[in-house]
């Protein structure tokens, strides 16, 4: 049997990522590859750092991207950091803080849980305390924006408080960077990885990293061999490194970092700040319309992040059926809840090129009719009124 070409539908992707991606992205994506070493390719590499410590706000020197999904910046950042024997304080408040844990203990380290309900930020007292309990802990990590359950934490006191203690901070930004603040050097953040597919608005399977000048410094000074070969940034920096000679250490996805650079470019086109402020004013319209539809959000508002809104799913909806008709119907993806949040809430994104004014009015459009046929009670031909009041605000 012939297996034919696989031609995906053009979904509108307001779920937890991958989001859209805009089609200047793609198109860069199909441009020729050209080989990985060609002088060609080592200055884009270089322009592509540059433009990390943009997005990052960082000078750091050890900026770049891993040819893996923001999974395998995690994994870099723990496996270059924890040596065995380290204790490392680990926040959970959702679904991430959870793999950072079996992160420290595949790495031979114990992790401290500081826990905190899911749809509550990080407590910063609890981190005192536990600093306090164990001051021999060498690491703090959290998640800077939860994507589970949509609430921001505050990274900044939290690498604070990682700093007063002598400890160095890992930060989770994957879905934080390019739609809210990631101050990486203001915060004195230590070593902090994200993901192309969420804010960046780029295809999935790339991870952006930084290192502080203390983190690398802890990474030359190891005395134990980094666990992973191919995450073992002093093998990773001989590739990406600074000097004009890079030695062969895997082949970097090529066409996938056309695709980053374009992102990046677009990203430094439209400016940080303003990037941000349309997150803002996405979020604020579609909670406006959500609300006047009679639907409650999940996350206090102090505590919300823009680019992903976790709203309480009514009693008595199906919740599987209304995300089934939104993707039948719509082409409309929008993301469940998961783990402790499963059935309770759903998770829309407006991350990154999906944070538009017409994906607003779109998903409340397309939400309120599915609601409607559902029977669910709801109040009708409010919701784009209210957002619009937003807009025009
Ligand atoms: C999506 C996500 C990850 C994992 O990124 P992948 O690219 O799926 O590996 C990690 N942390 C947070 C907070 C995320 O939202």
């Amino acid at each position: 049997m012939m297996t034919s070409s696989f031609f995906p539908p053009q979904r509108t992707l307001m779920g937890p990522g991958p989001s859209d991606v805009s089609p200047r992205v793609l198109g860069a994506l199909s441009r020729p590859t050209i080989g990985h070493l060609d002088p060609l390719f080592v200055q884009l590499m270089d322009e592509i750092k540059e433009l990390l410590q943009y997005a990052f706000q960082t000078e750091n020197a050890l900026t770049l991207p891993i040819s893996a999904p923001g999974s395998a910046g995690m994994e870099a950042c723990f496996v270059n950091l924890v040596s065995p024997g380290d204790t490392v304080i680990v926040c959970q408040n959702g679904v991430f803080g959870g793999r950072m844990k079996e992160n420290v203990e595949r790495c031979g380290g114990t992790a401290v849980m500081v826990e905190d309900a899911w749809g509550e930020p990080v407590s910063t007292d609890k981190v005192r305390a536990a600093f306090a309990e164990h001051p021999q802990a060498s690491l703090l990590a959290f998640v800077h924006a939860e994507t589970s359950t949509g609430v921001r934490s505050d990274a900044q006191a939290l690498c604070a408080l990682a700093r007063e203690n002598g400890a160095l901070s890992i930060v989770d930004a994957v879905t934080s960077l390019a739609g809210i603040e990631v101050k990486v050097d203001a915060w004195g953040a230590d070593a902090v990885y994200s993901g192309t597919q969420k804010c960046l608005s780029c295809i999935p399977g790339i991870s952006p990293v930084t290192f502080s000048q203390r983190a690398v410094e802890r990474i030359q000074n190891r005395s134990h061999k980094v666990q992973s070969w191919f995450l073992d940034m002093q093998l990773v920096m001989g590739y990406w490194g600074g000097s004009a000679k890079r030695a062969y250490h895997h082949t970097a996805p090529v066409n996938d970092l056309y695709a980053l650079h374009e992102s990046l470019v677009m990203l430094q086109e439209e400016g940080l700040e303003a990037a941000f402020a349309r997150h803002l004013r996405n979020h604020r319209a579609l909670v406006a319309g959500l609300e006047a539809m009679g639907l409650s959000m999940a996350v206090a508002a102090e505590h919300r992040l823009p680019q992903l809104n976790a709203v309480n799913i009514p009693a008595g909806v199906d919740d599987g059926a209304v995300r089934a008709a939104l993707l039948n119907d719509y082409d409309l993806e929008i993301g469940a809840g998961l783990g402790a949040l499963a059935g309770k809430t759903w998770r829309i994104g407006l991350m990154g090129s999906a944070s538009t004014e017409r994906n607003v009015v779109y998903c409340l459009t397309a939400l309120e009719a599915v609601l409607s046929r559902q029977g669910a009670s709801i109040k009708k031909g409010a919701a784009l009124d209210a957002a619009s009041a937003v807009f025009s605000a």
